[in-house]
């Protein structure tokens, strides 16, 4: 496993060239979001202050009150239209950011082998030989996920419409002034609308990593002949979840999928080369420069790891009860691919 400073420079880039697409996947959709809002809001507001004004006092609504509003249920039927046109932008949008993650994972295998090879050799003669990615391969891949952000979002509108009807059903405290009630009211709608948003980012940044991770696997495949499997490898910072944390480092079959992490988990799958004698080169392995994941957690500042770990969690790992493995536990999700996720803290102080 020779991994080298070149091989995690490179790993880094393609986390960087990544992280790149599906921030800028995020700030389109959360754009898109805020305005469908803007030219929804005024629409609602008009209709809460005009549901509201007919009130003799006595508290909110009824439901078939409600109901019965023709010009709300109009602006609702609206919102309902934008986020059906939000949940197409979703899957364009989550597609071409897809394409670009699956190159990125299938562009860098190459250059991440070769750099675990011995310096003396050719690496430009090294790359040539190493097969490269196919555009079949990038349309294969792009294709499953955007099958799968279709299914994934086909509830979403309804789900968010559905939420801004029961925040209308349920309503808010109407005190001596009803038009504060229907400001309230469109703070709430506006959650729900938004909720939608959230779990367009979640579903849309999960699945671009999944595409990302399967592009890195069949670039990986391509040269399986010089590799002995993949190292899961994580950011190792602050917001890295325990259980990435405990997973890093390990060395894992080319044939197994991953790093199956939790949703929107960054971690990478890093190629290792097999061991130079096996490659026939007469050589020892350099020490690898993977860095060591428990010494670099100690490393960081007490703020860092309590951060990171939760005060339970933290003690535990202090007082040696529990082993760095014991961190993370595979979990199998009954609609979505098995995922290693952190070990309940209850379960660790057992
Ligand atoms: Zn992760």
């Amino acid at each position: 496993m020779p991994v080298t400073a070149d091989t995690l420079a490179l790993v880094a880039a393609a986390r960087a060239a990544v992280d790149d697409i599906l921030d800028a996947t995020t700030r389109t959709l959360t754009g898109a979001w805020v305005t469908a809002w803007d030219g929804l809001a005024l629409d609602l507001l008009l209709a809460l202050d005009e549901l509201l004004a007919t009130l003799a006092g006595g508290g909110w609504p009824s439901r078939a009150r409600i109901a019965r509003a023709a010009r709300l249920q109009e602006a609702l039927e609206a919102a309902a239209r934008a986020l059906e046109e939000l949940t197409a932008r979703v899957r364009s949008e989550t597609a071409t950011g897809a394409r670009g993650a699956v190159q990125t994972g299938l562009s860098a295998q190459p250059g991440i082998i070769a750099s675990q090879m011995p310096p003396g050799l050719n690496r430009a003669a090294l790359l040539s030989q190493l097969t490269r990615w196919s555009e079949r391969d990038l349309a294969a891949i792009v294709a499953r996920t955007t099958e799968r952000i279709t299914s994934l979002t086909r509830p979403l509108s309804a789900d968010a419409e559905a939420a801004m009807r029961r925040e209308l059903v349920r309503g808010v405290a109407v005190g001596a002034n009803p038009v504060d009630a229907a400001r309230a009211m469109l703070a709430r709608l506006e959650g729900a609308f938004n909720g939608g948003l959230t779990r367009a980012v979640t579903i849309a940044r999960t699945e671009m990593l999944d595409a990302h991770r399967q592009a890195a696997q069949a670039g990986q495949d391509a040269n399986a002949s010089v590799l002995s499997g993949w190292i899961w490898s994580a950011a190792m910072a602050r917001t890295t979840c325990p259980a990435c944390w405990a997973m890093h480092g390990t060395v894992h079959r080319l044939e197994e999928p991953g790093p199956q992490g939790h949703p929107q988990c960054r971690c990478a799958r890093t190629p290792a080369v097999r061991p130079w004698r096996e490659l026939g080169i007469d050589m020892d392995d350099p020490p690898s420069v993977i860095p060591d994941a428990q010494a670099t957690f100690r490393s960081m500042s007490r703020d860092d790891q309590l951060a990171v770990m939760g005060p339970g969690r933290l003690a535990t790992l202090d007082r040696g009860d529990i082993a760095w493995a014991d961190l993370a536990q595979r979990r199998d999700n009954p609609d979505w691919r098995p995922s290693y996720v952190p070990t309940p803290v209850g379960q660790l102080t057992r």
